[in-house]
């Protein structure tokens, strides 16, 4: 591993470095791993990166809260899942060192279309992650409560998400690092979800980074990001979604 500044270690590129790379319009400028790089070129589809992912991935690096708003099919899944890969790697996150990174998604489909994402860049790297949706297509709860521990990285709907929470013997996300919710415009219609959400948010540490993406940014959604993020950039790039 090539040695990195201490502030890279914890997550951080500071200011300066920061600047560096906010120009970047392709994924191989990016202050990013070898292995992160390899699998994005890999795939032959991603070499430029669009708006959303130029807006907010330096920002993501350097360890920021993110609120990103773009529409839908803009790219935000790569805005936020190669942040978490890359934080974990440089913090040397290991299948022992337990759930490192949560993603909730609105529904099934996102979630497993995200694990996907999540899959293909992190190909090159050795972190362990589950998708956990319950339904037809999800595992069992019980063979997922043998699995959520020893996994570093969570794919979830929010109900899912909860119910481990609340029933899954020791379960830890203590040293989560990095929290993303992903459409909450769309979660925001389910009347249960802010009281999920406020459930779920009081079991996570504080000391966290938190990575928020929606389509649109009603008020409502401005209020979720009040709640979950500190300090935020807060990147849109379709004046009209
Ligand atoms: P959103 O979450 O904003 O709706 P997605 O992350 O689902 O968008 O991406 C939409 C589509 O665009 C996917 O098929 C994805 O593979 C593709 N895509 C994302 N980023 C890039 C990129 N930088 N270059 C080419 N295709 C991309
Ligand atoms: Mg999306």
């Amino acid at each position: 591993l090539p040695a990195l500044p201490s502030d890279a270690r914890a997550g951080r590129l500071d200011s300066t470095r920061f600047s560096r790379y906010a120009g970047a319009t392709r994924f191989d400028q990016l202050p990013i791993s070898k292995k992160t790089k390899d699998a994005l070129r890999q795939c032959n589809k991603y070499v430029q990166m669009s708006d959303i992912q130029r807006a907010c991935l330096p920002h993501a690096l350097c360890g920021r809260d993110v609120r990103g708003a773009a529409k839908t099919g803009s790219g935000k899944t790569l805005a936020f899942v190669i942040p978490i890969v890359e934080k974990l790697y440089r913090g040397r996150w290991c299948p022992q060192d337990g759930v490192g990174s949560i993603v909730i998604s609105p529904t099934r489909e996102i979630a497993s279309q995200t694990f996907d994402v999540l899959r293909l860049v992190g190909r090159h790297h050795s972190f362990s992650a589950a998708l956990l949706i319950g339904g037809r297509r999800g595992k069992d709860v019980q063979v997922e409560k043998e699995l959520v521990n020893e996994c570093n990285i969570l794919v979830c709907t929010p109900g899912r998400l909860l119910q481990h929470m609340d029933e899954t013997p020791h379960f830890d996300c203590s040293q989560l690092q990095v929290f993303v919710l992903d459409e909450v415009d769309s979660m925001l219609s389910d009347p249960s979800f802010k009281q999920t959400m406020n459930a779920i948010i009081s079991q996570l540490p504080k000391q966290r980074q938190t990575l928020l993406f929606s389509a649109t940014h009603p008020k409502d959604v401005k209020d979720l990001a009040v709640l979950c993020l500190k300090d935020p950039e807060f990147l849109s790039v379709h004046e009209k979604s």
